[in-house]
């Protein structure tokens, strides 16, 4: 039976598209590039191909329609943020690779925005900027070590630290205590986005199939992607472009975690809300929590409320019931009107969440082996919308002999280390998720930190 694919977010709803499936492959085929995954990596890899070589047989595999995954389903911020913090970045890799790397997310965003215009992709891309503020007094030191990290890598032109006073006049929350301003990222409306790079994609020549599961995958000479109806033989290449779905696949099982994140979304907000509450340009707005919250203003005047969702399922299990994880909804929604407290009675609409890939490293990664032919990106870690842009370019680049300009980047060629095994990977996931957790809740009521507070701070540091 097919899936009402409109439930599952409320970006694929709201698409302005019927969702109806493009047909499945039907019979073996050539082409000569095969990827997996319709979403934002599969999809811009081969935009970037395509606009590339024209003349190029691409072709997409979805196992359910385009958008289906983490790309139809997330936050909407568009930024130049990345996995791994500035800090950690320079400390890993040098302040040049850092900068770099954050300087080639802000292309990508501006890329996004580009292509949205020449392609009249309707995705609602706004030049929004993002807003980190501390919510109470414990927040306040992160965001100036925060904003020191960016100052040492010579960006602090382009952020600007706050007063409660400052934050107010842009959005009104309780407990801001500091704030921290870049004009730098973009929000939009990851189902429109998606859907429309699709037909951009069409209308260049790709061909998509839907409702199409890639069961293996093999490298080569001939390398090949692997379904029931038939195989998809590549005579370039095969790119892997599932993100955390991908961990369905044996040989993948292991290469990231499939970590969830909830959503809830409120009704439209009333003029007068919208009065109390400012946010006149729908800045990303987040928080300095350790388990991450992100806040969008979405298109049609709504609040968009996002954080962490189930937690992590043995087995690293992806299920349509971790979407909907009413423990998690309920935490949510409450966090909303502590937030915005004039919202009270405030309705909410819809409510989903989705898996990102969380690498064991926390760093994303985009590779091409000329000698078996794959290409892989992701392990995004919940800050795919523009990194995937990036991989698309570079991807497509690494395949068809190109430079693009982007080779130095850290996380270009490289590889993550697997995942332990089970039953160790779900002790220790589950106890970073619920350690973090109370470190956050212990700081918000004023009580001590919890004794094992440093050891889970030093393992989730990135
Ligand atoms: C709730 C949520 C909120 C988020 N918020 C933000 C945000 O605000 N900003 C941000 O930058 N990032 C955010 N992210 C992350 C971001 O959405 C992702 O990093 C990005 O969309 C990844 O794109 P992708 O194409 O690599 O993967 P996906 O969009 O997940 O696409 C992978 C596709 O591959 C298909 N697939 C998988 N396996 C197979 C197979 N075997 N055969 C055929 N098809 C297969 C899947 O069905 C899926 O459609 C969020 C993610 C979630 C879940």
């Amino acid at each position: 039976m097919s899936r009402r694919y409109q439930d599952v977010s409320f970006w694929l709803e709201d698409a302005g598209d019927p969702l109806t499936p493009r047909p499945p492959l039907e019979r073996s085929c050539e082409v000569d590039v095969a990827i997996l995954g319709g979403g934002y990596t599969g999809l811009w890899t081969a935009y970037y191909l395509l606009r590339s070589n024209p003349g190029l047989r691409v072709a997409v595999v979805e196992r359910e329609i385009v958008g289906y995954g983490a790309s139809g389903r997330n936050g909407g911020w568009c930024s130049p943020r990345f996995p791994v913090s500035a800090g950690m970045m320079t400390r890993r890799y040098g302040a040049e690779a850092a900068r770099a790397v954050l300087m080639a997310l802000q292309s990508a965003v501006d890329a996004i925005r580009a292509v949205c215009e020449e392609e009249a992709i309707d995705a609602c891309f706004r030049a929004s900027g993002t807003l980190t503020v501390a919510r109470g007094a414990h927040q306040v030191a992160a965001l100036r070590a925060s904003l020191a990290a960016y100052e040492r890598l010579g960006l602090a032109e382009r952020y600007s630290f706050l007063t409660p006073e400052q934050v107010a006049e842009r959005v009104r929350v309780t407990d801001v205590h500091a704030g921290l301003y870049t004009p730098d990222g973009a929000s939009l409306h990851p189902g429109r986005l998606v859907r429309g790079l699709a037909r951009a994609v069409e209308a260049r020549g790709g061909v998509i199939y839907e409702q199409t599961a890639v069961t293996h995958f093999q490298g080569g000479a001939r390398p090949r992607l692997l379904t029931e109806a038939g195989e998809i033989v590549a005579s370039k290449a095969i790119v892997l472009a599932g993100e955390a779905y991908l961990t369905s696949l044996r040989k993948l099982h292991r290469a990231v975690l499939p970590v969830y994140s909830l959503i809830s979304l409120t009704e439209p907000l009333t003029s007068a809300q919208w009065r109390q509450i400012g946010w006149e340009h729908g800045e990303n707005l987040s928080s300095m929590r350790n388990t991450v919250v992100y806040l969008t203003r979405t298109p049609d005047g709504r609040i968009l409320f996002g954080s962490r969702g189930a937690p992590y399922a043995y087995g690293s299990r992806i299920s349509d019931d971790q979407d909907r994880h009413a423990e998690t909804i309920e935490l949510i929604q409450n966090s909303v009107l502590e937030w915005f407290p004039s919202l009270a009675g405030i309705r909410f609409t819809h409510a989903w969440g989705g898996p990102v890939g969380m690498p064991m490293d926390w760093t994303p990664a985009v590779r091409f082996d000329s000698g078996t032919r794959i290409g892989y990106a992701g392990g995004y870690t919940g800050q795919g919308v523009s990194t995937s842009n990036l991989a698309g370019q570079m991807l497509a680049a690494m395949i068809g002999g190109r430079k693009s300009g982007f080779e130095q980047l850290p996380f270009a060629q490289r590889r993550s280390p697997n995942w332990i095994p089970e039953p160790l990977r779900w002790l220790v996931v589950r106890y970073m998720q619920g350690a973090l957790e109370r470190i956050d809740l212990a700081a918000e009521e004023g009580r001590a930190r919890p004794a094992d507070a440093s050891i889970a701070e030093y393992l989730g540091r990135h």
